[in-house]
């Protein structure tokens, strides 16, 4: 805009050539607080058209200026955290590009994702989420020069415009410094939160030469990072295109697989720990791919839960494990529990209940040999909804199992509050049961309390002799892992339960 002195030489100018100004002129009160007024100022002429005087209008438009201000505020600014916006960031990416390319100067675009996010909010609340956030801006604020820009796209992501970089290292040593604030321990509202986030880099112009192409490589980069296990920052790569295009394809290729009935389940045994016995397995998906061979759930949920497809492959999951427990039940061998995994997005299904019991229905097998493995972030999702679901379920006979107990954030006795028979131990924590005493207290604690709630506890990924005796001598209820047996096909299964296969340790 212009300066004050500009605009009151525009006035004198205006008016004292016989003119009209209107404008807007900011003042200050004698206790030297500011106005703004709105004004306008007609010279007066007498009868030889001499100007003898001026006339002012004037309005106070304080109050609208601040509405004007509040407005630009949120049309430009995220209100949460106080940082620009998409658009004021779009605004800026194309100013920064425009003077790079005009002094051939390198930009760095940072994507960032923070990990773990929505756990947090679904179980500790959107307050302590929307603190959290807040925290984080000032930590990314802190962490960079003036002439960097960093905004929130929305939900837990932030995006960091970085000019004048003059080599990758640059943004390689700024992006380690943001990993590294990031990860600092905070705590709200008593909880101690260790919160991780993945960044993925772009670089003008080697990586895109306009503001599209950089925010579509940058937010590849992010993904790579956080399949590399979240918590670091990788470079955008051509590979990587190709990689992404491969995941395409592949998400075009799993709309046809159901109906091709690419799908099959194999079945892993879970054994009792004390009398070595199978009593249950868990179901788990695997796509036959037609030119890739068998592909594992890894590699297809995540995906499928994006797309959505996750629903109509979950359900077909469902029935298929009904079924093929029934028919071994056929066979005369003692019955077995089977365990099939829901996902989020299938709990919010609205026709879940009804869905669930029609499989049972419709493949004949009795409710009480179903279980239901779900995460303690399904669980905390809308809770009230999961509740109100899993009672109605379990009402019918449907048991269910926290699955990956300890990878979220809940306290064991909330999940009391839901109709749940077990819980399972996760893997990550089993592994290093025996030679790690951390992760030794913390599955016997689990354990303990579990008794208390009057909870079974399974253990999953048990791999060794030692991790079994560990858990048998804390008094865990069933094992479940490549010790005993890698998930199988139905058939093979079956042979496994008609020799009577078990446990010896
Ligand atoms: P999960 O439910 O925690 O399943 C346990 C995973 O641990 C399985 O991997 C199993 O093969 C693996 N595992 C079992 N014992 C061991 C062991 O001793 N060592 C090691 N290293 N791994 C072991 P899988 O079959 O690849 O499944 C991975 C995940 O995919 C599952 O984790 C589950 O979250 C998801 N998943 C699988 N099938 C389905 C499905 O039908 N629906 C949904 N929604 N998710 C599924
Ligand atoms: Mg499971
Ligand atoms: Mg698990």
């Amino acid at each position: 805009g212009k300066t004050p002195s500009e605009e009151y030489k525009r006035l004198w100018e205006t008016i004292t050539s016989g003119g009209i100004w209107r404008g807007e002129l900011c003042n200050k009160k004698k206790n030297g607080e500011l106005y703004w007024e709105s004004v306008s100022i007609s010279p007066i002429k007498d009868s030889k058209n001499i100007i003898t005087h001026f006339i002012a209008i004037k309005e106070d438009i304080t109050e609208r200026k601040q509405a004007e201000e509040r407005i630009r505020q949120l049309a430009y600014y995220d209100p949460l955290t106080g940082l620009p916006n998409r658009v004021l960031y779009n605004d800026r990416l194309s100013l920064a590009l425009a003077h790079a390319q005009r002094t051939g100067e390198t930009l760095a675009v940072l994507f960032l994702d923070l990990d773990r996010f929505k756990d947090i909010n679904d179980t500790l609340g959107h307050s302590i989420g929307d603190q959290l956030l807040k925290a984080v801006a000032e930590r990314l604020t802190d962490s960079l020069r003036k002439e960097d820009t960093a905004t929130r796209q929305g939900g837990d992501e932030f995006t960091l415009l970085l000019p004048g970089m003059t080599q990758a290292e640059d943004a390689a040593r700024v992006a380690q410094k943001i990993l590294e604030a990031v990860r600092k321990p905070l705590t709200l509202g008593g909880h101690e939160l260790n919160i991780t986030t993945s960044i993925g880099v772009a670089l003008y112009p080697a990586d895109g030469e306009d503001g599209e192409t950089l925010l579509k490589n940058v937010d590849t980069a992010m993904y790579h990072a956080k399949e590399l296990g979240r918590n670091n920052y990788q470079f955008f790569t051509p590979a990587l295109h190709v990689k992404t295009v491969e995941q395409l394809e592949m998400e075009s290729s799993m709309h046809h697989a159901l109906e091709r009935k690419e799908f099959v389940v194999y079945y892993q045994p879970q054994v009792d720990i004390k009398t070595g016995r199978i009593v249950s397995s868990e179901a788990l998906v695997r796509w036959q791919h037609p030119s890739r061979g068998i592909i594992s759930p890894l590699e297809f949920i995540s995906m499928a839960e994006r797309t959505g497809l996750i629903v109509p492959i979950g359900e077909w999951v469902l029935r298929a494990a009904c079924a093929e427990n029934k028919a071994l039940q056929d066979t005369g061998l003692p019955p077995l529990q089977v365990a099939v995994n829901l996902s989020a997005r299938q709990f919010q299904q609205e026709n879940l209940v009804e869905m669930v019991e029609q499989a049972l229905e419709e493949t004949g097998l009795d409710a009480r040999f179903l279980v239901l493995e779900v995460t303690e972030s399904t669980a905390m999702h809308n809770v009230e909804n999961t509740a109100y679901k899993m009672e109605r379920l379990n009402a019918f006979g449907v048991h269910f199992v926290i699955d990956d107990l300890g990878t979220g954030y809940s306290s064991l006795s909330y999940l009391k509050t839901f109709p749940i028979h077990a819980l399972k131990i996760d893997r990550s924590f089993v592994q290093d049961v025996a030679s790690d005493s951390n992760d030794a207290a913390i599955v016997t604690a689990v354990i303990s309390m579990a008794k208390g709630l009057g909870l079974k506890v399974v253990a999953e990924g048990v791999e060794t002799v030692a991790q079994l005796e560990f858990l048998r001598s804390r008094g865990c209820d069933e094992a479940q892992g490549y010790l005993f047996s890698k998930p199988m096909p139905a058939e093979e299964f079956k042979k496994m339960l008609e020799q009577d296969k078990r446990l010896r340790a």
